[in-house]
């Protein structure tokens, strides 16, 4: 054994509790850290002869001597003996971890960004300790446990029994999933097999949307179905959900079977397609129905949202992201189907060693993946641990979070919001001369007590702040208001 790894053998107890301890001082400064230290983009880039480690500085340097990052030297190219575990620690104290966000703490705003909740990390560490590959019942345990953890989601979203459900990455591989069983579905149909014979047997495709998320034009691309094929459906006024009148009249237009992408929760205003009222008109039309409920399916854990998601068990195939409001670190989310049949015909995986497709088929033929990380465990601790009602206060102390921040916004001076809060989103502007530079210098300046993500909603540069963090309280809320405040009033970032 190489010297490096046997004395790192010879001191594993002692070497992970110093790595528990750097674990426990990250998190202990989650809430005093800047929320994000590189994020004042609009600071001057230090050059290169005034050599001054500068952590606001995200670099562009090349040079093999310079570290991209800070401008400080660092060490040449990759080490021949290394220094073991040690070594790799404090390097990482020193010159990465300062630069790292806390997007695991409570004003983490940008994006969608969910934390982990203390049993979620717990779980995720054993699940390296464990290092399973989990997809095959040759050696069933973590498929096993994957279904049961399954089993927990399909009750928290109001899911019946007939959607089996995959662990994969994100939401972006489970939309990309459960488009490439419609994909195989429009093959079905038409009675070609797209998995045999490539997308070309199926002719051109139209996927219908309202407000579709980007990432499912990434999806059509990666399937091989274009992304010209998504066509955007109209909104109804004031809002990002389909008008049901204008799809009904676009899928009357549309020849032969097709995809339908329902949006519950849109990025910007969190915003839900009346899923019923698609899938009345599957009855006349005959669509695949995928819903991309990544964040806003968590809206069925409040009983006075719940009705927003009503119907989404009408889906053919549903997206749900858990590295979001799940609070399970990434990277972690599920595809549920109604048709695990096609999904194992699209993602079958034939070798001798491996078990055969069968009526419950491994999960080596459910993903793009062939290796499964027992990516289940995290959510399965979370689950475990806080159960309904703990993850239901998390959902709700989010909503009532957003509120607040809404209702803050609206009394700030210089700041108009753009949209009703409906659920965890802030989305708001600047009220006079809203240009996305100006936007920029605002979020910046924010940057060390909050972060926040641009955006474009009702054609006007925008920001929004979005709350998943289970960490976050009213004080934080308070806390980003006032820091708000202060940069709006700031000659720069206000009037
Ligand atoms: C975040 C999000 C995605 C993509 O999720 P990833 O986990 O980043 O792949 C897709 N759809 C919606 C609605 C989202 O909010």
């Amino acid at each position: 054994m190489h010297p490096g790894l046997a004395a790192d053998l010879a001191r594993l107890p002692e070497l992970l509790e110093e790595t528990r301890q750097q674990a426990l001082a990250f998190l202990a400064g989650l809430d005093e850290r800047p929320v994000v230290p590189q994020a004042r983009a609009h600071a001057p880039v230090q050059s290169r002869t005034q050599a001054q480690p500068d952590p606001t500085d995200t670099g562009t340097d090349t040079d093999t001597g310079t570290d991209p990052g800070t401008g400080t030297a660092r060490p040449a190219g990759l080490a021949e003996t290394g220094g073991g575990l040690p070594a790799a620690l404090a390097e990482f104290a020193e010159r990465w971890e300062p630069r790292l966000s806390a997007s695991a703490g409570p004003r983490y705003f940008g994006f969608v960004t969910g934390g982990a909740t203390p049993a979620a990390l717990a779980g995720d560490w054993l699940t390296s300790a464990v290092d399973q590959n989990s997809n095959s019942s040759l050696d069933p345990a973590g498929q096993h446990l994957e279904r049961e953890t399954v089993g927990w989601l399909r009750e928290l979203f109001g899911l019946s029994q007939a959607h089996h459900g995959t662990f994969v990455s994100g939401a972006t591989m489970s939309n990309t999933v459960g488009l490439a069983i419609a994909r195989e579905w429009l093959g079905e149909r038409l009675g070609v097999d797209v998995a045999e014979d490539g997308v070309g047997a199926l002719g051109p495709v139209r996927v219908l949307s309202g407000g579709a998320h980007s990432s499912v034009s990434k999806a059509l691309s990666v399937l091989g179905l274009g992304r010209t094929a998504l066509r955007s459906v109209p909104l109804l006024p004031g809002r990002e959900a389909v008008d049901p009148a204008a799809l009904e009249r676009a899928l009357a237009d549309t020849d032969g079977p097709c995809v339908v992408v329902a949006n519950a929760g849109t990025v910007n205003t969190v915003d839900f397609d009346d899923l019923r009222a698609i899938a009345d008109l599957r009855e006349r039309y005959g669509f695949w129905l995928h819903v991309d409920a990544a964040f806003g399916a968590f809206a069925a854990l409040s009983p006075e949202h719940a009705e927003l998601v009503a119907g989404l068990d009408l889906a053919d195939s549903v997206c749900v992201d858990l590295h979001k409001w799940l609070n399970v670190p990434y990277d972690s989310a599920v595809q549920f189907t109604r048709r695990p049949d096609l999904q194992a015909r699209v993602f079958r995986n034939s070798a001798a060693y491996l078990a055969q497709v069968g009526e419950h088929p491994d999960l080596v033929h459910l993903t793009p993946e062939n290796s499964h990380r027992l990516r289940a465990l995290a959510a399965w601790f979370t689950l475990r641990a806080y159960g309904r009602s703990g993850h239901r206060e998390i959902v709700e102390r989010n909503i009532a979070g957003a509120r607040a921040l809404g209702e803050a916004v609206g009394r700030i001076d210089g700041l108009e919001l753009l949209a009703p809060v409906r659920l965890n989103v802030v989305c708001f502007t600047l009220a006079t001369d809203p240009t996305p530079e100006r936007l920029a210098a605002l979020a910046a300046d924010l940057a060390d007590e909050a972060f926040l993500t641009p955006t474009r909603y009702a054609d006007r540069p925008a920001l929004r702040a979005a709350f998943s963090n289970w960490r976050t309280t009213e004080a934080d809320v308070q806390r980003t208001a006032e820091a708000l405040a202060r940069a709006v009033r700031k000659p720069t970032g206000g009037r």
